[in-house]
C-alpha cells in the first residue's frame, strides 16, 4: 500500500496513512492490528494496532513509535510515497460496545495507539458506552494524540481523558495525576464493577503489571479484562 501521508505525533512517534488500493473496501474491526513489512526485507513483519477506527475508510491509519528495527525504520525513513506491504487486520483486542457498558482503558507510552479508534468509533456512532482512558507517560511532552483526545472529550460526554505524569520535576505545574497507575486510581474511575471490561495495551511488562493490578487488587473476574501485548 501507498503511504499516504507521514505526521509526527511527537519527536518519536509518527502515524502512517496507508492508502487501500483502488477497489478495496476491506472489512475489519476497531482494535484489530495489521501486520507491515517493506518491500526491500519480506522476512521482517511487524504488527501495528491500528489507530484510526473501522469508520475511517480508504486508507488505515497506524501510530509507530521509534523503537527497534521497523520502529527506528518507519519514524526516521518513511514518507508519503513510499510503499509498504500489509497483511489484512486481525486481533480480537476489540471494544465492547453493548449497551450500558464502561471500558476502562488502561496504556503506557504508545500502547495508548488502538484507543483513539475506540473513542473515535464510540463518539462517531453516538453510543451510551462510557469510555475512560488511563495513560501513564514521563511527562507532558509525551502525551500521544492530546489535541484529539481533548476535542473527543469535548463532543463525547461519555469519554474521559486522565494522564498521570511518571517522571516530572518537583516544581512542574502540572496539574494531573502523578506516579504509575495503581489500584486506587484506577478504583475511583469505576462506577459500576459488573458492567465495567478493563483493556491494557503495550509492552509486556506494562500490561502484566495492569493485570495484576485489574484482577488481583481490584478482583475483577478474568473475563472482564482484554489485553494486548506487544512483546
Ligand atoms: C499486536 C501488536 C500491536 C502493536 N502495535 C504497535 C503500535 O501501535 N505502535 C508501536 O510503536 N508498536 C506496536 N507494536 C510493536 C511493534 O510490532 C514492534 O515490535 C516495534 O515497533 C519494535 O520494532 P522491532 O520489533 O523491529 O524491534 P526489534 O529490533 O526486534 O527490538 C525489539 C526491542 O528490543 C530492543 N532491542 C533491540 N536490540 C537491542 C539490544 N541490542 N539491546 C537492548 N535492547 C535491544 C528494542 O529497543 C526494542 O524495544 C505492536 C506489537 C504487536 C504484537
Amino acid at each position: 500500500m501507498l503511504i499516504e501521508s507521514v505526521t509526527t505525533e511527537l519527536p518519536d512517534t509518527k502515524t502512517l496513512r496507508l492508502k487501500w488500493p483502488d477497489g478495496h473496501n476491506p472489512e475489519f474491526l476497531t482494535g484489530q492490528f495489521i501486520t507491515v513489512y517493506w518491500p526491500d526485507t519480506p522476512g521482517y513483519k511487524r504488527a501495528y494496532s491500528l489507530s484510526s477506527c473501522a469508520l475511517d475508510r480508504g486508507a488505515y491509519e497506524v501510530t509507530v513509535k521509534r523503537d527497534g528495527k521497523m520502529g527506528t525504520r518507519v519514524v526516521d525513513w518513511a514518507k508519503a510515497g513510499d510503499k509498504m506491504f500489509v497483511l489484512p487486520p486481525a486481533g480480537k483486542f476489540l471494544p465492547d460496545f453493548a449497551p450500558g457498558k464502561q471500558l476502562i482503558c488502561i496504556a503506557g507510552g504508545s500502547g495508548v495507539t488502538p484507543f483513539r479508534g475506540f473513542v473515535r468509533e464510540a463518539t462517531r456512532r453516538n453510543l451510551d458506552t462510557k469510555i475512560t482512558v488511563l495513560y501513564s507517560v514521563r511527562t507532558t511532552n509525551d502525551i500521544i494524540f492530546k489535541q484529539e483526545f481533548h476535542e473527543l472529550t469535548l463532543q463525547n460526554p461519555n469519554f474521559n481523558f486522565y494522564v498521570t505524569c511518571t517522571r516530572l520535576n518537583e516544581g512542574d505545574s502540572w496539574q494531573g495525576h502523578r506516579g504509575r497507575i495503581d489500584s486506587a486510581w484506577v478504583k475511583e474511575h469505576v462506577h459500576d464493577l459488573p458492567n465495567t471490561v478493563f483493556y491494557a495495551c503495550g509492552p509486556n511488562a506494562l500490561v502484566e503489571a495492569t493485570e495484576e493490578l485489574v484482577l488481583q487488587g481490584l478482583n475483577v473476574p478474568k473475563a472482564q479484562m482484554k489485553t494486548e501485548k506487544w512483546g
